[in-house]
């Protein structure tokens, strides 16, 4: 299979990177030599962008805690939870006693909807970014 482009997930630089596959795996990654922003460098976090792919560890779906214990559910089930608490939250104490921290690995398109979704649903402006900690 031939090397895929794409751009690495760790930080908000955005340097382009190619993954390198065999057997259906993921076995590496290396600098993309043409990219604007990396040209042909990568910090050592953007080698290892490529390894938490395959970690047998790595949440794949989400996990509610019941009783102390962690159980896997449906994204409806989950995201229902959430909202549910979100709307007790708001309902008991307002909007204000809530607040949302972003980060500079999500694009600016998804910083964008989070600051959206934290003015326009949560109701509140307590809205920062990674940045700025
Ligand atoms: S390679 Fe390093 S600097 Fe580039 S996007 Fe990834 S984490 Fe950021």
């Amino acid at each position: 299979m031939p090397d895929i482009p794409t751009i690495c997930c760790y930080c908000g630089c955005g340097c382009g990177l190619y993954l390198h596959v065999e057997n259906g795996r993921v076995i590496g990654a290396s600098p993309s030599r043409n990219h604007p922003i990396s040209r042909n460098n990568l910090c050592v976090k953007g080698w290892h962008a490529h390894e938490f792919i395959h970690n047998p560890e790595r949440l794949t779906r989400p996990l509610i805690r019941h009783n102390g214990r962690l159980r896997p559910a449906s994204w409806d089930e989950a995201l229902d939870l959430v909202a549910e608490k979100f709307n007790e939250i708001k309902t008991t104490f307002g909007p204000d006693q809530m607040g949302v921290l972003s980060s500079a690995k999500c694009t600016n398109e998804e910083n964008y909807l989070l600051q959206k979704f934290t003015r326009a649903v949560l109701g509140t402006n307590n809205i920062d970014h990674c940045a700025r900690l």
